[in-house]
């Protein structure tokens, strides 16, 4: 079995594993420590799994530590979440108690002795209280503070200020802070399984075996139903683009029984896709890794309509796989999308319709788009970049 790192070279670009290794030995040794709060699901999660590996065969020594809280932290800092992506919320003084309660039992229970430390998200925050004398402690910002809830970010700044740097994935969300801010794009793993190559039989298998023939060109949308993915605008785009060509819409997403906002929007796109025997509705279970994987590599044209969107890795797995996408003008749709390259950004129903005309009547241009797509990917959003920016962050940090 090759090791790990050497297994990404036949994907990324030339050169990428030989400068991984050199910025590794730069801080080959040193010990970095990962603090957020949840080992499993969601984006953070899933990238630590795969960078943590990597790092360790540089010579990083890595640790994940994980926040333990209570029901009421995490109920706190879900508003604050909310809040800071410009929801209204309601804050009690309680609820900042236990955010602070929290984090203190925290700083004494987990091991926080490394000489770099990056703390994910808001929920660890105050641990900056119990950093070690010189270790570099740096603030990664994952979500969409670019609109917060003034309230709660003053609340959070006097923490933030105090780490050595702060992280952010978009331009548009740096804050007025003090200390240095860098912009690391997220990324996406190619060889997992929501990515890797995949047999032509294997793609015909999967799909089919979730119903979707294989006989006119997919429009695909893969996300969470959820209104700002706008997936009722995606089926009215369908149903003009039909009207001229003849396609199928697979609108693959996951919702929680728990979750009344996405059974709702499943509902509203039910009932606007109708009885209509060329439009798949599909809800995955979280683990639909290789399902996604097919479905992307099947489809013709891949949407991301959203009308709001953080980062959008749908998008980058989309491009990945060749696909012209056709985004929501939102977020980090915007970088993931050079139109005319990549695919094509648009603020409608008709503007989406347009160019998947455009595309579906030009087969080379989807080709051409495709392989450009897949291009810039490579370049931008693989994890090998993602691990280049933090190794490199480090070498500065540890100067
Ligand atoms: N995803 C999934 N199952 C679904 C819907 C989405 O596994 O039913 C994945 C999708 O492939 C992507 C991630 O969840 O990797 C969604 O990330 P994105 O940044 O596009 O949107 P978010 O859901 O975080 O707003």
């Amino acid at each position: 079995m090759k090791a790990l790192l050497e297994q990404y070279r036949e994907v990324t670009p030339p050169g990428t594993v030989d400068f991984l290794r050199q910025l590794g030995r730069r801080v080959e040794g040193k010990q970095m420590l990962h603090v957020n709060s949840t080992r499993y699901g969601g984006g953070v999660a899933e990238i630590l799994h795969r960078l943590l590996p990597l790092m360790e065969e540089l010579g990083v020594k890595t640790r994940w530590e994980v926040l333990t809280g209570t029901d009421l932290f995490y109920r706190t800092t879900k508003s604050f979440h909310n809040a800071l992506q410009g929801m209204p919320q309601q804050i009690t003084r309680d609820m900042y108690d236990s955010y602070l309660q929290v984090n203190r039992d925290n700083a004494k229970s987990l091991n926080l002795e490394a000489d770099v430390a990056m703390i994910h998200d808001p929920q660890p925050a105050p641990l900056i209280d119990a950093r070690p004398k010189d270790a570099k402690w740096i603030w990664r910002c994952h979500i969409d503070v670019a609109t917060p809830q003034r309230a709660v970010w003053q609340f959070l700044r006097p923490f933030v200020v105090r780490y050595d740097a702060a992280i952010c994935s978009l331009p548009k969300f740096a804050q007025r802070l003090p200390i240095p801010q860098f912009l690391v794009y997220p990324s996406i793993d190619p060889l997992s399984d929501k990515n890797r190559e995949l047999a032509p039989e294997e793609i015909s298998r999967t799909v089919e075996g979730l119903g979707v023939p294989l006989d006119k060109p997919i429009l695909l949308q893969v996300s969470r139903f959820d209104w700002f993915k706008d997936p009722v605008g995606v089926v009215e785009a369908y149903r003009m683009v039909k009207k001229s060509h003849d396609c199928r819409l697979v609108l693959a997403g996951g919702t929680a029984t728990d979750d009344p906002e996405g059974a709702e929007v499943l509902l509203a796109v039910q009932k606007a896709a109708g009885i209509d025997p060329d439009v798949h509705l599909l809800v995955l279970p979280p683990t639909a890794n290789l399902e996604i994987n097919a479905l992307q590599r099947a489809a013709t044209i891949v949407f991301q309509k959203s009308t709001r969107e953080g980062f959008g890795l749908t998008v980058a797995e989309a491009l990945w796989k060749g696909k012209p996408v056709i985004g929501g003008q939102t977020g980090g749709i915007m970088v993931q999308i050079i139109p005319g390259m990549t695919g094509y950004t648009v603020n409608s129903a008709e503007g989406a319709a347009f160019y998947a005309k455009r595309l579906l009547n030009n087969p080379n241009l989807i080709a051409t788009i495709g392989r450009q797509a897949k291009e810039y990917a490579r370049e931008r959003f693989l994890i090998t970049r993602h691990l280049q920016d933090y190794l490199g962050l480090m070498v500065h940090l540890c100067r």
